[in-house]
Protein backbone atom coordinates (compact mmCIF):
# COMPACT_ATOMS: atom_id res chain seq x y z
CA UNK A 1 0.00 0.00 0.00
CA UNK A 2 1.53 3.20 -0.89
CA UNK A 3 2.37 5.56 2.27
CA UNK A 4 0.06 8.12 2.79
CA UNK A 5 1.13 11.75 1.59
CA UNK A 6 1.40 14.78 4.41
CA UNK A 7 2.84 17.91 3.53
CA UNK A 8 4.41 20.12 6.38
CA UNK A 9 4.58 23.71 5.93
CA UNK A 10 6.75 25.55 8.70
CA UNK A 11 9.89 26.09 10.90
CA UNK A 12 13.32 24.81 11.59
CA UNK A 13 15.68 25.14 14.85
CA UNK A 14 18.55 23.99 15.86
CA UNK A 15 18.14 24.38 19.70
CA UNK A 16 21.20 25.38 21.65
CA UNK A 17 20.80 23.28 25.03
CA UNK A 18 22.82 25.01 28.20
CA UNK A 19 22.05 22.84 31.65
CA UNK A 20 23.14 25.03 34.36
CA UNK A 21 23.18 24.92 38.19
CA UNK A 22 21.07 27.95 38.48
CA UNK A 23 19.99 30.74 35.50
CA UNK A 24 21.91 33.55 35.49
CA UNK A 25 21.08 37.24 36.02
CA UNK A 26 21.22 40.11 33.76
CA UNK A 27 24.96 40.36 33.44
CA UNK A 28 26.05 37.40 35.31
CA UNK A 29 27.82 34.44 34.22
CA UNK A 30 27.41 31.14 35.79
CA UNK A 31 29.65 28.32 34.83
CA UNK A 32 29.54 24.46 35.44
CA UNK A 33 27.26 24.19 32.42
CA UNK A 34 26.75 21.14 30.04
CA UNK A 35 25.76 21.70 26.61
CA UNK A 36 24.00 19.92 23.96
CA UNK A 37 22.19 20.76 20.51
CA UNK A 38 18.93 19.15 19.43
CA UNK A 39 16.44 19.80 16.00
CA UNK A 40 13.69 21.65 16.55
CA UNK A 41 11.09 23.81 15.47
CA UNK A 42 8.10 22.89 15.58
CA UNK A 43 7.47 22.27 11.97
CA UNK A 44 10.36 19.93 12.20
CA UNK A 45 8.90 18.19 15.28
CA UNK A 46 5.88 17.55 13.80
CA UNK A 47 7.37 16.72 10.11
CA UNK A 48 9.28 13.82 12.20
CA UNK A 49 6.66 12.66 14.04
CA UNK A 50 4.63 12.28 11.04
CA UNK A 51 7.40 10.38 9.10
CA UNK A 52 7.65 8.06 12.06
CA UNK A 53 4.19 7.65 11.80
CA UNK A 54 4.83 6.00 8.52
CA UNK A 55 3.64 9.24 5.97
CA UNK A 56 6.23 10.16 3.43
CA UNK A 57 6.65 13.75 4.30
CA UNK A 58 6.94 16.59 2.70
CA UNK A 59 8.21 19.27 4.38
CA UNK A 60 8.43 23.06 3.25
CA UNK A 61 10.73 25.00 5.53
CA UNK A 62 13.59 27.76 5.28
CA UNK A 63 16.78 26.66 6.27
CA UNK A 64 20.21 29.41 6.27
CA UNK A 65 23.41 28.20 4.51
CA UNK A 66 25.39 27.42 7.53
CA UNK A 67 26.35 24.23 9.74
CA UNK A 68 23.09 24.26 11.70
CA UNK A 69 21.07 24.58 8.81
CA UNK A 70 23.59 21.46 6.77
CA UNK A 71 23.13 19.51 10.48
CA UNK A 72 19.20 19.68 10.07
CA UNK A 73 18.61 19.10 6.74
CA UNK A 74 20.97 15.45 7.05
CA UNK A 75 18.10 14.85 10.25
CA UNK A 76 15.30 15.44 8.28
CA UNK A 77 16.93 13.20 5.03
CA UNK A 78 17.69 11.06 7.61
CA UNK A 79 14.21 10.52 8.62
CA UNK A 80 13.26 10.46 5.09
CA UNK A 81 11.36 13.70 4.68
CA UNK A 82 11.63 15.70 1.42
CA UNK A 83 12.94 18.58 2.40
CA UNK A 84 12.04 22.16 -0.18
CA UNK A 85 13.85 24.81 -1.21
CA UNK A 86 16.67 22.72 -1.79
CA UNK A 87 18.74 25.57 -1.64
CA UNK A 88 19.43 27.12 1.49
CA UNK A 89 18.81 30.78 2.03
CA UNK A 90 22.04 32.32 1.71
CA UNK A 91 21.39 35.76 3.49
CA UNK A 92 19.80 34.69 6.84
CA UNK A 93 21.42 32.23 9.92
CA UNK A 94 19.30 28.88 10.54
CA UNK A 95 16.51 29.71 13.14
CA UNK A 96 17.75 29.07 16.48
CA UNK A 97 16.50 28.93 19.95
CA UNK A 98 19.23 29.90 22.87
CA UNK A 99 17.97 27.05 25.99
CA UNK A 100 19.27 27.54 29.34
CA UNK A 101 17.92 24.83 32.03
CA UNK A 102 18.31 25.03 35.56
CA UNK A 103 18.70 21.93 37.97
CA UNK A 104 14.76 22.07 39.20
CA UNK A 105 13.85 22.24 35.01
CA UNK A 106 12.92 26.08 34.86
CA UNK A 107 14.53 27.34 31.97
CA UNK A 108 15.16 30.89 30.09
CA UNK A 109 14.46 30.71 26.05
CA UNK A 110 15.69 33.26 23.45
CA UNK A 111 14.67 32.75 20.08
CA UNK A 112 16.13 34.05 16.74
CA UNK A 113 13.78 32.89 13.91
CA UNK A 114 15.97 33.80 11.42
CA UNK A 115 15.48 32.06 8.06
CA UNK A 116 12.12 30.62 9.07
CA UNK A 117 10.88 34.70 8.82
CA UNK A 118 11.75 34.29 5.23
CA UNK A 119 9.72 31.24 4.20
CA UNK A 120 7.45 32.94 1.58
CA UNK A 121 4.34 32.43 0.23
CA UNK A 122 6.26 32.55 -3.51
CA UNK A 123 8.66 29.80 -1.99
CA UNK A 124 4.95 27.57 -1.13
CA UNK A 125 3.92 28.20 -5.10
CA UNK A 126 7.65 27.25 -6.44
CA UNK A 127 6.77 24.05 -4.54
CA UNK A 128 2.98 23.08 -5.16
CA UNK A 129 3.29 20.29 -7.03
CA UNK A 130 4.10 19.16 -2.92
CA UNK A 131 0.14 19.51 -2.31
CA UNK A 132 -0.68 17.98 -5.53
CA UNK A 133 -1.32 14.64 -4.27
CA UNK A 134 -1.45 15.00 -0.99
CA UNK A 135 -3.51 13.83 1.98
CA UNK A 136 -3.18 16.28 4.43
CA UNK A 137 -1.17 19.37 5.07
CA UNK A 138 0.25 20.62 8.37
CA UNK A 139 0.79 23.87 9.21
CA UNK A 140 2.29 25.83 12.73
CA UNK A 141 2.46 29.74 13.72
CA UNK A 142 6.10 29.65 13.35
CA UNK A 143 6.59 31.36 10.23
CA UNK A 144 4.75 34.19 8.30
CA UNK A 145 0.97 34.39 8.43
CA UNK A 146 0.68 35.11 4.86
CA UNK A 147 2.68 32.56 4.38
CA UNK A 148 0.56 29.87 6.03
CA UNK A 149 -2.76 31.46 4.33
CA UNK A 150 -0.97 31.11 0.69
CA UNK A 151 -0.41 27.32 2.06
CA UNK A 152 -3.92 27.18 3.55
CA UNK A 153 -5.04 28.27 0.19
CA UNK A 154 -2.92 25.96 -2.04
CA UNK A 155 -4.42 23.02 -0.14
CA UNK A 156 -8.03 23.77 -0.11
CA UNK A 157 -7.65 24.45 -3.82
CA UNK A 158 -6.39 20.88 -4.19
CA UNK A 159 -9.29 19.57 -1.94
CA UNK A 160 -6.35 18.06 0.62
CA UNK A 161 -7.68 18.62 4.08
CA UNK A 162 -6.28 21.19 6.24
CA UNK A 163 -4.70 20.98 9.67
CA UNK A 164 -3.59 24.37 11.48
CA UNK A 165 -1.85 24.20 14.91
CA UNK A 166 -2.23 27.27 16.16
CA UNK A 167 1.13 27.04 18.23
CA UNK A 168 2.50 29.54 19.87
CA UNK A 169 -0.85 31.56 19.78
CA UNK A 170 0.15 34.82 18.21
CA UNK A 171 -1.86 37.89 17.61
CA UNK A 172 -1.96 36.87 13.57
CA UNK A 173 -5.32 34.70 13.64
CA UNK A 174 -6.73 35.92 10.32
CA UNK A 175 -6.20 32.52 8.68
CA UNK A 176 -8.82 30.46 10.95
CA UNK A 177 -12.01 30.24 8.87
CA UNK A 178 -13.32 27.83 6.81
CA UNK A 179 -9.73 27.09 5.04
CA UNK A 180 -8.69 25.46 8.24
CA UNK A 181 -10.29 21.67 7.95
CA UNK A 182 -9.23 21.00 11.48
CA UNK A 183 -7.74 23.61 14.00
CA UNK A 184 -5.53 21.96 16.73
CA UNK A 185 -4.95 23.61 20.30
CA UNK A 186 -3.97 23.42 23.48
CA UNK A 187 -6.20 24.53 26.60
CA UNK A 188 -3.85 27.88 26.78
CA UNK A 189 -3.95 28.27 23.25
CA UNK A 190 -7.62 27.80 23.47
CA UNK A 191 -7.97 29.94 25.82
CA UNK A 192 -5.66 32.84 23.85
CA UNK A 193 -7.41 32.24 20.63
CA UNK A 194 -11.29 32.47 22.46
CA UNK A 195 -10.20 35.28 25.27
CA UNK A 196 -12.45 32.84 27.56
CA UNK A 197 -10.94 31.97 30.99
CA UNK A 198 -8.65 29.05 32.34
CA UNK A 199 -11.44 27.60 34.05
CA UNK A 200 -13.88 27.56 31.05
CA UNK A 201 -15.24 23.90 30.19
CA UNK A 202 -14.18 22.23 27.73
CA UNK A 203 -17.00 21.80 25.63
CA UNK A 204 -17.79 25.70 26.31
CA UNK A 205 -13.99 25.95 24.43
CA UNK A 206 -14.72 23.60 21.80
CA UNK A 207 -18.04 25.72 20.75
CA UNK A 208 -16.02 28.87 20.46
CA UNK A 209 -13.22 27.25 18.87
CA UNK A 210 -15.94 25.73 15.89
CA UNK A 211 -17.43 29.67 16.43
CA UNK A 212 -13.81 30.63 14.61
CA UNK A 213 -15.65 29.31 11.56
CA UNK A 214 -13.26 26.31 11.19
CA UNK A 215 -14.56 23.05 10.08
CA UNK A 216 -13.42 20.97 13.20
CA UNK A 217 -11.57 21.60 16.30
CA UNK A 218 -9.11 19.26 18.67
CA UNK A 219 -8.38 20.25 21.88
CA UNK A 220 -5.63 18.93 23.47
CA UNK A 221 -5.68 17.84 27.64
CA UNK A 222 -2.05 16.55 28.45
CA UNK A 223 -2.26 13.82 30.80
CA UNK A 224 -6.05 13.30 30.08
CA UNK A 225 -6.23 13.54 26.76
CA UNK A 226 -8.21 15.27 24.23
CA UNK A 227 -11.88 16.36 23.00
CA UNK A 228 -12.91 17.47 19.24
CA UNK A 229 -15.32 18.09 17.43
CA UNK A 230 -15.88 16.90 13.57
CA UNK A 231 -19.17 19.25 12.31
CA UNK A 232 -21.33 17.63 14.45
CA UNK A 233 -19.61 14.46 15.93
CA UNK A 234 -18.02 15.01 19.53
CA UNK A 235 -16.13 13.01 21.32
CA UNK A 236 -13.39 12.66 24.23
CA UNK A 237 -9.95 10.28 24.37
CA UNK A 238 -8.82 9.53 27.85
CA UNK A 239 -5.13 9.95 28.29
CA UNK A 240 -3.42 7.08 27.93
CA UNK A 241 -1.63 5.96 31.40
CA UNK A 242 1.88 6.84 30.95
CA UNK A 243 4.88 7.58 33.23
CA UNK A 244 5.70 10.87 31.71
CA UNK A 245 9.43 11.91 32.25
CA UNK A 246 9.49 14.98 29.72
CA UNK A 247 6.47 16.19 28.02
CA UNK A 248 8.30 18.54 25.76
CA UNK A 249 6.99 18.12 21.94
CA UNK A 250 4.04 16.15 23.04
CA UNK A 251 1.98 18.27 21.28
CA UNK A 252 4.01 18.42 18.09
CA UNK A 253 4.38 14.65 18.23
CA UNK A 254 0.15 14.62 18.27
CA UNK A 255 -0.33 16.90 15.34
CA UNK A 256 2.60 14.71 13.21
CA UNK A 257 0.57 11.71 14.30
CA UNK A 258 -2.82 13.24 13.80
CA UNK A 259 -1.99 13.91 10.14
CA UNK A 260 -0.52 10.48 9.07
CA UNK A 261 -3.56 9.18 10.52
CA UNK A 262 -5.89 11.43 9.08
CA UNK A 263 -4.05 11.08 5.45
CA UNK A 264 -3.79 6.95 5.72
CA UNK A 265 -7.74 7.39 5.55
CA UNK A 266 -8.73 7.17 9.67
CA UNK A 267 -12.06 8.30 10.91
CA UNK A 268 -11.59 11.66 12.69
CA UNK A 269 -12.47 9.95 15.79
CA UNK A 270 -9.78 6.91 14.99
CA UNK A 271 -7.12 9.62 14.37
CA UNK A 272 -7.12 11.12 17.58
CA UNK A 273 -7.06 8.19 19.25
CA UNK A 274 -4.10 7.10 17.54
CA UNK A 275 -2.85 10.93 18.46
CA UNK A 276 -2.83 10.56 21.66
CA UNK A 277 -1.17 7.15 22.15
CA UNK A 278 1.62 8.58 20.54
CA UNK A 279 1.76 11.86 22.27
CA UNK A 280 1.31 9.78 25.48
CA UNK A 281 4.69 7.70 24.33
CA UNK A 282 6.67 11.57 23.51
CA UNK A 283 6.36 12.25 27.56
CA UNK A 284 7.99 8.61 28.23
CA UNK A 285 11.70 9.70 27.05
CA UNK A 286 13.41 13.23 26.93
CA UNK A 287 12.88 16.03 24.50
CA UNK A 288 11.27 16.20 21.68
CA UNK A 289 12.12 14.68 18.18
CA UNK A 290 14.13 12.18 20.33
CA UNK A 291 10.72 11.12 22.14
CA UNK A 292 8.58 10.78 18.92
CA UNK A 293 7.12 7.10 18.45
CA UNK A 294 7.10 5.12 15.51
CA UNK A 295 4.35 3.65 14.11
CA UNK A 296 4.57 -0.02 15.87
CA UNK A 297 5.13 1.36 19.33
CA UNK A 298 1.96 3.91 18.88
CA UNK A 299 -0.10 0.94 17.46
CA UNK A 300 1.19 -1.79 20.65
CA UNK A 301 -0.14 1.21 22.92
CA UNK A 302 -3.53 1.37 21.63
CA UNK A 303 -3.93 -2.14 21.23
CA UNK A 304 -2.92 -2.69 24.93
CA UNK A 305 -0.22 -4.53 24.83
CA UNK A 306 2.84 -2.44 25.21
P1 LIG B 1 1.22 20.63 24.32
O1 LIG B 1 2.44 19.78 24.34
O2 LIG B 1 0.99 21.36 23.02
O3 LIG B 1 1.05 21.52 25.53
P2 LIG B 1 -0.61 18.69 25.51
O4 LIG B 1 0.16 18.87 26.78
O5 LIG B 1 -2.09 18.88 25.55
O6 LIG B 1 -0.04 19.61 24.34
O7 LIG B 1 -0.26 17.22 24.97
C1 LIG B 1 -0.67 16.76 23.69
C2 LIG B 1 -1.18 15.34 23.80
O8 LIG B 1 -0.15 14.48 24.30
C3 LIG B 1 -2.35 15.18 24.78
O9 LIG B 1 -3.58 15.38 24.10
C4 LIG B 1 -2.18 13.74 25.23
O10 LIG B 1 -2.78 12.87 24.31
C5 LIG B 1 -0.67 13.54 25.21
N1 LIG B 1 -0.10 13.78 26.55
C6 LIG B 1 0.51 14.90 26.99
N2 LIG B 1 0.91 14.77 28.28
C7 LIG B 1 0.53 13.52 28.67
C8 LIG B 1 0.64 12.76 29.88
N3 LIG B 1 1.21 13.28 30.97
N4 LIG B 1 0.12 11.50 29.90
C9 LIG B 1 -0.47 10.96 28.81
N5 LIG B 1 -0.61 11.64 27.64
C10 LIG B 1 -0.11 12.89 27.55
Amino acid sequence: MPKPRVVVVGSSNMDLVCQVPRLPRPGETVGGGSFVTVCGGKGANQAVAAARAGAAVRFLTRLGADAHGQTLRDALRQEGIAVHPEQPDPETPTGTALILVDAQGENAIAVAPGANDRLTADDLHQHACDFDDAGVALFQMEVPAETIAAGLALARDRGVTTVLNFAPAVQARGMIGPGVSLLVVNETEAGQLTGLDRGTGVGVLLDALLGLGVGGAVLTLGGRGAVFAFGRQRGEVAGFAVDPVDTTGAGDTFCGALCAELARGAAPADAVRYACAAGALATTALGAQSATPPDSATRRLLDGSA
